[in-house]
């Protein structure tokens, strides 16, 4: 391809026939556009022309009119860089010189304008117009490159219209002219602003544009220039007027007016009309962007070239095609997680690890003994898992459920079935006071069955507690014995995984509460030797598309029923002037012998600021609401050992209020409790107001819980009233990720992933068929070998190394 050429002969004469035929588009078979597109590299035009030239065949004819002759005058120009050789402007066409021309020295200078062949790797400093400081403000945007521009995608777009004269300007919302100015005006405003007129004319009248501004008159507005503005139209009595239009000379090509706009988002220093050059810049005079998805899965899937989507991205031609668009750059966004989760999954399979032998009578019997039945979703859970753990590939399994869905008896049966299969199993808490809640539990329910498992091991199982609680030597004690393979089942803490404790026989790890775990930890549990298989569990209700991705590699199940006869807690929005009314339902409950939590609002800031604002309620409701009650306070500022020791004596009710900050959605469970006031509960997700409200109704006693608006902005009251009106942790998590994205609740961000900029995660069926395709390409080319996948593998190993270990 030569790096440059010139203006091709026949394109003057289609687009003298072209005006001939008043502008029909048919000078040319297929249209103008697509005939531009052929015959060369185009970066010899100013890229609003080729907005113009991409736009043609929406244009109205006025339109197509001002493009043709725009690109006649650009043939003509004879400071346009085409070799100084080339046909003279007014001659008729002659061939020009087939020698790859070099940029003639006296390139226009006034506008920025790409002058040659522009590379995708080249720093945008190199792109006239952009100095060192420009440079830095598109850095924090993250363009470095010039083609980091072409990734720099639109908000939104704005439809300007063709330009109508004066007398026809109406009402409408949005208009676009061109006229001569006939004057400009500057009157100072408070605030060291101006409100800068321009009263600008035609043959049929005149019409004012009016910008307030920090400056004098905008720059490059000078009395008898020809101008374009489009924007606003505002009447003012019976006239209207023009309200902070966008502007340019109306002798060029448009960038910034009369056309459908892309508007960029910006950062300081940077304007709209500079990155819409750049951008123009950037599409015209850089290579396509090479396809990392074979032809074949392009076609098979119906799917747009990756440089054409993103060209539309920033000229769109039509609503279709833009629409066709953001489906591939969505597909492109998420392919590479889907393949990664998958790799990690299949790799993870590949391995070998310990078929148990499921204890079927053991489980049977212990089922018999509990004083309940097990709910359908727990069987459905407790079936899927035990199929799993039956096999020798590890499983790795996400088990979702509600706070009080009945998760620690299902796990109960899994550990049981590594014990008694001669293995060793832990049970990891993300707290200390956790941890010794399922040692009891566990204690208690193998109990019931003692008999049994003995016979069957052939003496009592020992079930050990490992927590930062521990002395030091009973610490090393225990670890030791873990070592020796003298221990069936390790509860505990984050203290079981770390690296000092080895396991001979590790067969079943279960990690409780994964939400609050952190990823490493998970990778570090299935590193403990033997490829233990794994469960996670969490009461986080996960929004199905977010367990596609974030634990995409994770087979779910989920428990959707609570246990019968749970009594759905009583919820109720309260304005904070009658919150009273919350606070003496504690009083009564707490009477009645019963506690009560109290949530502070979030403070977003940081740690420190939220427990100063949680003391600072502490003390109030201390002096307040809720004096001669015994209140204690938790929150994040507090040492690991004083939040135990505090949860410790609730637990124990030897308080009676919990006034904590967010700190306590980690699990406690105080079946006693039964009030949660939950203050400036419109800064919460909805799906975290529920994990809260689950804190409550775990007895058998009625409980309620009072969401205070700190707020009255409708918004947030209807928000509100969403959770108090729904009892479905799934529903008001996807609702959530609808409204507020996936953000930090579900740790999206710190897992390294990539911001999505086009692909909504709430979108199923398109994440569905992402991940078809993705299993499609592993299942021939399992580590994206082939060449037609090198690129998209490469993007798969870069964004791997980012994403750190988030699955
Ligand atoms: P979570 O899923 O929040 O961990 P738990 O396992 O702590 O829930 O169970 C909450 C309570 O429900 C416990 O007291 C447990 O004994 C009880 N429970 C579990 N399964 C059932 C069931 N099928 N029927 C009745 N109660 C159950
Ligand atoms: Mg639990």
């Amino acid at each position: 391809m030569p790096p440059e050429s010139s203006p091709p002969p026949t394109l003057r004469n289609i687009l003298l026939l072209e005006k001939r035929r008043g502008y029909d588009d048919r000078a040319v078979v297929g249209g103008l556009t697509a005939f531009i597109a052929k015959i060369s590299d185009t970066a010899w035009f100013e890229p609003t022309l080729i907005a113009a030239i991409q736009a043609y065949a929406h244009q109205p004819a006025a339109e197509r009119q001002r493009t043709v002759e725009s690109l006649l005058r650009a043939l003509d120009e004879p400071r346009a860089p085409t070799p100084p050789q080339s046909a003279p402007a007014t001659k008729a066409p002659t061939p020009p010189p087939s020698k790859p021309a070099q940029k003639p020295a006296a390139a226009r200078s006034t506008v920025p304008k790409i002058t040659g062949r522009l590379q995708a790797g080249a720093p945008v400093a190199t792109m006239p117009g952009v100095g060192a400081t420009r440079a830095k403000r598109l850095a924090d945007m993250g363009i470095e490159t010039v083609g980091d521009l072409r990734f720099h995608l639109p908000n939104r777009y704005v439809a300007y219209p063709p330009p109508q004269p004066a007398a026809s300007l109406g009402f409408q919302h949005l208009a676009s002219y061109e006229g001569i100015v006939r004057r400009v005006e500057t009157n100072p405003m408070p605030g060291k602003r101006f409100r800068i007129t321009a009263i600008l004319g035609d043959s049929t009248g005149t019409v004012a544009a009016v910008w307030i501004r920090h400056g004098g008159p905008p720059a490059g507005i000078q009395q008898g220039m020809r101008l374009a503005v489009s924007g606003p139209l505002v009447s003012y009595g019976r006239q209207v007027y023009f309200e902070n239009p966008e502007y340019e000379p109306a002798d060029r090509p448009p960038l910034n007016t009369r056309r459908t706009v892309p508007v960029y988002p910006l950062t300081q220093g940077i304007s709209q009309s500079l990155i819409r050059s750049l951008v123009g810049q950037a599409l015209s005079g850089l290579p396509p962007i090479e396809d990392w998805l074979p032809g074949p899965l392009l076609r098979q899937e119906g799917l747009m070239a990756r440089d054409e989507a993103l060209r539309e991205m920033h000229e769109p031609a039509d609503d279709a095609s833009l629409d066709r668009a953001r489906l591939r750059l969505a597909f492109d966004e998420l392919l590479p997680l889907q393949l990664l989760v998958l790799q990690k999954r299949m790799a993870y399979q590949a391995t070998q690890g310990t078929a148990i032998e499921v204890p079927w009578g053991l489980l049977a019997e212990f089922r018999q003994r509990l004083p309940f039945a097990l709910t359908g979703g727990q069987q459905r859970a407790l079936s899927a898992i035990l199929e799993d753990i039956a096999q020798p590939r590890p499983m790795v399994r996400l088990l979702q459920g509600e706070v009080g869905s009945g998760k620690t008896i299902v796990a109960a049966m899994a550990l049981l079935s590594a014990i008694a299969n001669g293995g060793q199993a832990a049970l990891v808490a993300p707290t200390e006071i956790l941890a010794e809640q399922h040692l009891q539990t566990i204690t208690g329910l193998y109990d019931r069955i003692h008999d049994t498992l003995e016979s069957t091991l052939g003496r009592r199982p020992n079930i050990a507690l490992l927590s930062g609680a521990l002395s030091r030597s009973a610490r090393e004690r225990t670890i030791a014995s873990i070592g020796q393979g003298e221990i069936d089942l390790v509860v505990g803490t984050h203290a079981v995984i770390e690296s000092d404790v080895e396991f001979p026989q590790l067969q079943l790890a279960v990690v409780d509460e994964q939400h609050r775990f952190g990823v490493n930890q998970r990778v570090a549990v299935r590193q403990k030797g033997g490829n233990p298989h794994l469960l996670v569990m969490t009461a986080t209700p996960i929004p199905r598309t977010l367990a596609l991705s974030l634990y995409g590699d994770l087979d779910v199940s989920i428990i959707d029923e609570l246990p019968p006869g749970r009594q759905p807690v009583h919820t109720e929005m309260l304005r904070p002037i009658v919150r009273g009314r919350a606070y003496q339902h504690i009083r009564e409950e707490v009477a009645a012998g019963r506690q009560a939590f109290v949530i502070c609002p979030l403070v977003e800031e940081s740690r420190t600021t939220e427990a100063r604002s949680a003391v600072a309620e502490y003390e109030r409701l201390q002096h307040d609401e809720l004096a001669g009650l015994r209140l204690a306070l938790l929150h994040g500022r507090m040492r690991p050992a004083e939040k135990d020791a505090v949860m410790r004596a609730f637990s124990d009710h030897e308080t009676d209020v919990l006034i904590a900050t967010s700190v306590v959605e980690v699990g406690i469970d105080v079946p006693n409790a039964t009030v949660m006031v939950i203050e400036g509960a419109e800064r919460f997700g909805l799906a975290q107001l529920h994990q809260f409200r689950g804190r409550v109704g775990r007895g058998s006693a009625p409980s309620a819980c009072y969401l205070i608006a700190g707020s009255e902005a409708p918004d947030s009251l209807e928000r509100l009233d969403v959770v108090a009106h729904s009892g479905n942790g799934l529903d008001l998590a996807e609702e959530d990720l609808r409204i507020r994205g996936p953000g930090e609740f579900y740790g999206l961000r710190q897992s390294g992933f990539p911001p999505l900029r086009v692909a909504r995660l709430t979108d199923l069926e398109l994440l569905q068929r992402v991940r078809a395709v993705a299993a499609g390409m592993l299942e021939h080319d399992p580590r994206l070998e082939w060449p037609e996948h090198a690129a998209l593998g490469e993007a798969v190993a870069r964004f791997g190394r980012n994403a750190g270990d988030a699955n």
